[in-house]
This record gives C-alpha cells, sequence and structure tokens, in this order.
C-alpha cells in the first residue's frame, strides 16, 4: 500500500516536470516569463541598491519591575517616542487602527491597487486630493523618511512599502507604524501619547481612548488632545458609529465608548527614582527599554517620606539625605533614593548621595565584631576595657567622651563605644578587615587601602549608601555577599558595561553564619529611638537589627537596618559636606529608619533568622566572659562556636599570700613559715586599674609586694633609655613635640605598662616602640615590667 502510494509521487513529479519541459519548449512562453520577472528583478536590484533604513530613535523608558514607567528620556531627534512591543498591542488597538486606516492591511502587499484607483477616480470627479490611497505600510515608510507630497515621492513610498512588506511580517509593520504615529508636539508612537495623555499604557487603553487615538494622527495639530477634547469627541464618535455599523467591536462596547467623555490632559513625564534612571541612562543609553528591580510603590512612598521627612530637618541646616531598600532573598533593590528633591538646584538635588563616598561613622563596627567572632577572640559576653588608650598617638574618645572601665563585647557595640571598636579592630588587624570589605566591593576602600589605619573603625574612610546597604544585606543573608541587582536579568543580557553584568555575580562570604547570627542578636537590642507612644504596644511594628553611625563633625548621620526581609539603608546630611549639630545617626536616621521599615514592612509575619546549627551556647562567668572558675559567683549564658571561639578560663579573682594585717604580699619565694593568709583579690589589668585610679573608683588593691623578696631585688627594674631622665626637650615652633618611650628590660620581662605623670598611658610588648607627645613643663614618666618593678624619670618640656 505503502509502496503504490510513493509510486504515485513519483509518477505526478514526472508528470509535472514534463509538462513544464513543453512550457518552456516554446519561446513565446519563454518570452512571457522574461517580461514577467524582469519588474521583480528590477525590484531587487532596486532594492540592493537603495536599502531601506527603519532605525528609530526611541525615548529610554526605565521600568519598574511591575511594568509602570518610572523615568524616560528624550530620544536622540529630541522627542517623546517610546517603543511598543508586539505583544502590547491587543486586539482592540489593531481592529481600530486598522478600521480607520487600513482594512486591507492583511490583504495587500504593502500597496492596494484598488485603494490607488478608487482614490484616483474621486481625484478626478471631485477635483481634490482626499487621502485613503496609503495603506499602512506606505504611511510607515512615509514616517521613517518624511517627504513633500508629490506624485513621485509617492511612486518612493510604494517602493519603500514593497521593501518594508519583504522585510517585516505585518504585525512588525503595525508594530512601527504604532511607534511611529503622530500626536502632536513632541509626541510620537501610541505608547507616549497613551502615557503622557491617559496615564496608562496602551495595553490598558479602553476602547473609546484607542478610537480617540486612531483618529488623531491624520489631524494631530487640529485635534490636539487636552486642548481639543470636545472636537476630537465628536470626531471619535461618527468613527465609533461607523465601527458599529462595520461591526468592528461589540455593540454595548460601543455604546459605552460613545458615552465615555475625552479626559486626556497633557501630563508629565514620570520622574521616579530620578538619580536611579540618570545612572542607567548613562550606563545603558541604547537599550530603548530598561526593566528595572524597582518597585514603584515602594519607591514613591520612600519618596514621599523621605521628602516630608527632611522638610522638618531644613532649620537645622540638613537638606540631603538618601535611602536605599533592598529585598534581602532577591538582592533587588526596590528603592533607590539619591536626594528627598531633585529639583531642588539649592541644596544639590541633583547630586546623587547614595553613591557619594562619605565618612561611615561607627556603622562599619558590626563588620569588625563579626571578624573578631571569626577570629575566636571574643564572643558576645566577653569583658573588653573601655579606657583611655593611646595607639601610637591615635587616642580614640566615646562619643560623650566618658569611659566605661569593663564592658561586655555586646555592650560596646550596641552602645557603638569607640576604644574598644579600635581595640578589636587593632587587635584582627586593619589588613583583615580592608580585605573583607573588598570582597564586599567596597570602592574607595580598595583603591585607597594603603592609606587606612584604625580610624577605619570610627569611619576614617570612604563608603557609599549603596555599599553600606550591600554589606548590611550581607549580614541579612547569613554573612552572604553578593552585588545588589539594579536591573531585571531579561535587560542585563542587553546591559553593554560587562562590570555590572548579572554574569559575574560571585557569592563572597564575609563573616561566617555564627558570627552574623551574633551579630544580628546584638543589633536588635540597641534601644530604639523615641517613637510617638502608641508605636511602643504595636505588636505589628516589624523587629529590626540595625546600626547607626554618625561622621567627624557631624556631616553624615547613617541608620542601615535589616529584619528577614528588607535592609535599609538610610544616610542624612549635606551634598556640599557641611556639618549641622543635629546630624546624629541615632537622633535623625534611625527614625526615618524605623518610619520607613513601618511603611514598607508593616505587619508582616515575624520571621526571624534561624539559629546555626554549629552556633552553641555556654555558661561564661559575668566579670570576664570567661569560662568560670571555683570562684566565679555569677555566670550568664553565652554564645560561642565551637573550635573556634577562645576557651580562656575566668582570671577575675586570683590568690595572693599577704600578711595578717594585709598590709603586704608574698610571693613563693618570700613566703614565710607562718603568719601569712590566702585571700581572693580583684585580677585588674593594669589599664583598668589606672582607669579605676583616675576616676577614684575604690577596689580591692593587692597590698605591695614585700620589699625584702629575694625574687624582686634579684631581676633589674626596667630602665627607661628614652627619655633621658633629667633632660630638657624644647617643643620648636609649636610643632608637637613627639618622644619615644623605651626601656630596657629583664629577660624574663614580656610586657611593660608606661605612666605619664602617674596615669596609665599605654601598655606595650617588652621591645615595641611607643610613642607619646608631652604637654610643657615637667613630666614624671613611669614603666612597670610585668613583674611589678618599676622605674620613674623626670623630664622638663620646654
Ligand atoms: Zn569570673
Ligand atoms: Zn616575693
Amino acid at each position: 500500500m505503502l509502496i503504490m502510494k510513493r509510486l504515485n509521487v513519483v509518477a505526478y513529479k514526472n508528470y509535472i516536470v514534463d509538462k513544464f519541459k513543453k512550457y518552456f519548449s516554446k519561446a513565446k512562453h519563454r518570452k512571457y516569463w522574461i517580461y514577467g520577472l524582469s519588474p521583480i528583478i528590477l525590484f531587487f536590484i532596486l532594492h540592493f541598491l537603495f536599502p531601506i533604513s527603519t532605525y528609530i530613535p526611541y525615548s529610554q523608558i526605565i521600568i519598574s519591575q511591575e511594568g509602570k514607567i518610572l523615568n524616560a528620556f528624550l530620544s536622540k531627534d529630541d522627542k517623546w517616542r517610546m517603543r511598543t512591543e508586539i505583544n502590547e498591542i491587543t486586539p482592540e488597538l489593531e481592529k481600530a487602527f486598522l478600521a480607520k486606516e487600513d482594512r486591507y492591511f492583511y490583504y495587500h502587499l504593502g500597496i492596494n491597487p484598488l485603494a490607488i484607483m478608487r482614490a484616483g477616480f474621486y481625484n478626478i470627479i471631485r477635483g481634490k486630493k482626499t487621502s485613503g490611497a496609503s495603506t499602512i505600510t506606505m504611511q510607515v515608510a512615509r514616517l521613517l523618511a518624511p517627504k513633500q507630497r508629490t506624485y513621485w515621492n509617492k511612486i518612493v513610498e510604494m517602493f519603500r512599502a514593497l521593501q518594508l512588506e519583504m522585510m517585516f511580517s505585518k504585525k512588525e509593520i503595525l508594530t512601527l507604524y504604532l511607534n511611529l504615529v503622530p500626536y502632536g508636539g513632541n509626541i510620537e508612537g501610541i505608547k507616549a501619547a497613551s502615557l503622557l495623555y491617559f496615564n496608562r499604557l496602551p495595553n490598558k487603553l479602553s476602547i473609546a481612548q484607542i478610537t480617540a487615538l486612531a483618529i488623531i494622527p491624520n489631524r494631530p495639530t487640529s485635534l490636539a488632545l487636552g486642548k481639543h477634547n470636545e472636537m476630537i469627541e465628536k470626531e471619535r464618535n461618527k468613527w465609533l458609529n461607523r465601527f458599529k455599523e462595520d461591526n468592528i467591536f461589540d455593540v454595548q462596547l460601543i455604546e459605552d465608548a460613545i458615552n465615555e467623555p475625552v479626559e486626556a490632559k497633557r501630563l508629565e513625564v514620570p520622574a521616579l527614582a530620578p538619580h536611579f534612571a540618570n545612572y542607567l541612562h548613562k550606563q545603558i543609553p541604547a537599550t530603548d527599554i530598561v526593566q528595572t528591580t524597582i518597585k514603584a510603590d515602594i519607591q514613591s512612598k520612600v519618596e514621599d517620606i523621605t521628602y516630608a521627612f527632611t522638610r522638618k530637618l531644613k532649620g537645622f541646616n540638613i537638606h540631603n539625605a538618601a535611602v536605599i531598600v533592598v529585598e534581602n532573598k532577591t538582592r533587588n533593590i526596590l528603592a533607590y533614593l539619591g536626594s528627598p528633591d531633585f529639583q531642588d538646584g539649592e541644596n544639590a538635588g541633583q547630586v546623587d548621595n547614595a553613591r557619594a563616598f562619605r565618612s561611615p561613622g561607627s556603622a562599619l563596627k558590626p563588620l569588625i565584631y563579626g571578624i573578631a567572632f571569626d577570629e575566636g577572640i571574643i564572643t558576645p559576653k566577653s569583658v573588653i576595657y573601655d579606657v583611655p588608650v593611646d595607639f601610637s598617638g591615635y587616642a580614640p574618645e566615646n562619643y560623650n567622651r566618658t569611659f566605661n572601665g569593663m564592658v561586655s563585647v555586646e555592650t560596646a557595640l550596641s552602645h557603638s563605644l569607640n576604644v574598644p571598636a579600635v581595640k578589636i579592630l587593632d587587635q584582627i588587624g586593619v589588613k583583615n578587615v580592608i580585605e573583607v570589605l573588598k570582597k564586599a566591593q567596597f570602592q574607595e576602600i580598595r583603591n585607597k587601602d594603603k592609606n587606612l589605619g584604625l580610624s577605619l573603625a570610627l569611619g576614617g574612610c570612604g563608603v557609599s549608601l549603596l555599599e553600606m546597604t550591600g554589606l548590611y544585606c550581607a549580614f541579612a543573608n547569613q554573612g552572604i555577599f553578593e552585588p545588589l541587582n539594579m536591573i531585571a536579568p531579561n535587560t542585563a543580557n542587553l546591559y553593554d558595561d560587562k562590570k555590572t553584568s548579572s554574569a559575574e555575580v560571585r557569592s563572597e562570604q564575609l563573616i561566617s553564619t555564627e558570627a552574623t547570627y551574633m551579630l544580628t542578636e546584638i543589633l536588635t537590642k540597641v534601644t530604639r529611638p523615641e517613637m510617638p507612644s502608641d508605636y511602643e504596644h504595636n505588636p505589628h511594628i516589624p523587629k529590626i537589627a540595625w546600626k547607626t553611625g554618625t561622621s567627624y563633625g557631624r556631616r553624615d548621620a547613617w541608620s542601615i537596618g535589616y529584619n528577614a526581609k528588607y535592609t535599609i539603608g538610610v544616610w542624612l546630611g549635606n551634598a556640599n559636606g557641611v556639618g549641622s549639630p543635629e546630624l546624629v545617626g541615632a537622633a535623625v536616621a534611625t527614625p526615618l529608619l524605623f518610619k520607613l521599615f513601618n511603611i514598607i514592612d508593616y505587619n508582616s509575619p515575624l520571621d526571624w533568622f534561624f539559629i546555626p546549627e554549629e552556633l552553641k551556647t555556654r555558661l561564661v562567668c559575668t566579670v570576664t566572659g570567661n569560662l568560670p572558675s571555683d570562684f566565679c559567683e555569677s555566670t550568664t549564658s553565652d554564645f560561642f562556636i565551637p573550635t573556634i571561639s577562645h576557651t580562656r578560663r575566668c582570671e577575675h579573682l586570683r590568690y595572693v599570700f599577704v600578711s595578717p594585717d594585709e598590709q603586704m604580699s608574698y610571693c613563693s619565694e618570700c613566703l614565710p613559715q607562718s603568719g601569712f593568709k590566702r585571700k581572693l583579690f580583684p585580677n585588674l589589668a593594669p589599664e583598668i586599674m589606672a582607669f579605676y585610679e583616675s576616676n577614684q573608683i575604690i577596689f580591692n588593691k593587692i597590698p605591695p609586694h614585700n620589699p625584702h623578696c629575694t625574687k624582686l631585688l634579684e631581676g633589674k627594674s626596667p630602665k627607661i633609655v628614652s627619655p633621658v631622665d633629667g633632660r630638657e626637650y624644647l617643643t620648636i615652633d609649636e610643632e608637637p613635640l613627639e618622644l619615644l618611650l623605651h626601656a630596657n628590660v629583664d629577660n624574663d620581662v614580656k610586657r611593660v605598662f608606661w605612666y605619664v605623670n602617674g596615669k596609665f598611658y599605654q601598655a606595650a610588648q617588652a621591645t615595641e616602640r611607643v610613642f607619646f607627645r608631652p604637654y610643657r613643663g615637667e613630666v614624671k614618666i613611669s614603666c612597670s615590667d610585668d613583674k611589678g618593678r618599676n622605674t620613674d624619670i623626670k623630664i622638663l618640656v620646654k
């Protein structure tokens, strides 16, 4: 059966070929074909010689995640011509335009001979030109290259129309047409018209609006939307009635459309997220439609709240702000505000403060503590010393200029104490922190890494709000950093700047999941800012972990917070860098941060971060945060990372042999046979003792050591070699004098303690070079070694 069929096919093919051969064997027939084909050949030659250009410069439009237009830029030829895509053309839109312009659009090849004949006929009869002969394809040809209306140009148009038909599908030609139709002024194309007159996208237009837009292109000046609405309504209804006769739309739909008033007015071009849009416009100017990650509703809320908030700060000479909202799961930037008022020329509203490099104040401290958790040197309950310290000439002070003595890491971070942060940075090393910041793509820090020192902990570096928000978003993602997204992946393919393309997204673990969790726990304990009383008992307020920052000279106020869902970064200040006494992170930036969280994340489910499996708890002594010894009376629960966190045993007390009257202490060398007792004394570090002494804080001091002790006499007390005892030192020309403190010590000495005029100055390794700047006058310099031996010298500074 199958073979039979195949035979039939072969036989049929042979039959056809035979017929053709016979047909072309006659010269007459061949001639017909050559004459017949020559116009086609001619068309192809002309098509080759005069190719048609279909390049259309479009306005760039910046689209939100939901597809709303956030912002737009004039095309290269200064038109509002926004590209409509094929899938945006609804059947209604197509029906109305075809019914109005070119009913036989799908049946002709770019030229409609019948229409031309009819138009020619009327031209002769009525003696005037009537339109209608131009197909949509011919109109596209004319709109692409406008020319005077002459018969010759008409012929050129027809040729161009044939070219278009050969190159594009009918749908594509219709799309070109809808992108080029004029609507008066510099508005072209259906998208710009529907957006700028009806405030909606083409696929959301009503039948009445579509019909109005279909009739205007023929008379864009006499039927100007917004100006001649009444006339447009009349003309529109005329066409709607014709549509009814021709059954273009459902009768009821047409009736409704006729009753719909024309409420068009010329609207402003959307201008949401202006700094963000400008940035993308510069980065990818060739992309007509930029699909971004911004959520229009969140963006406009952020803009409104920040504008209202900063209005109230104008009296304090605070004029600028920047806000970034990120969705943690996707790392999408949902809102981006570069300044509260783009139009405010007086206060540099066009400056994008979200990208400006500013001093972060204390806002980098959490990362420093996080790294220290991973190094194992501290845990949240570890006690560190908040006392005056001098790091080779760098003497950090606290914000309120007081010191707190012994504090837990938890308190030090949540109260943003400076000395503990600098101390911890000193212990983990500035280099380590810079390496992590480089992983988190901090540009200015990468460029100036050589110049950075311990002041990094207190804001001695340049960071942008965008970078900081990215860092905190990593805290909200188990310590894993990924670049924040600005544009949706489908646009990313068109992204011509490879540096920021999503193809290169790399994850970087900045700090461990365990360290991140400990940080988050501490950062949620920060005292909440003062808020209207109804907030306090409101269970819908989202839980947030956050940290503030205030730069030196009160030039920048930061507050960056996160919960399970969002990370929000807030910066307040002035674009020109001028400070204000009110520019304090906790005072101005945090209230705005909370306002934003409450609006964006109000009433959200109370999701929070899970405790990582590897993070355990243990009891530690409350005095030191170390593992309890027998004498430790009170303990508390603390997080730790097994095999990483320190396992220091508490030594907050130590047994000392003393005389019965407790006036003298003994060591094992000089302990008498009888007449002594064993007593517990606080085992305080020299800097804490010095701090207590200078603040008149009473503590249980170990009595002086037995002066007859052979051990004490055996060893040599430190010999101060610089400065030289009794010498005069001169200060020249107000240049601050810097003196080297150095002592030769006995072999068994590891650490020395320097005192200036009886006040503790610095602890150092026995061989370390320590510098200090003396006041004028007589200065007493003392050096004690770790065995308790002391030497004093005196110098005179003039
Ligand atoms: Zn203890
Ligand atoms: Zn002794």
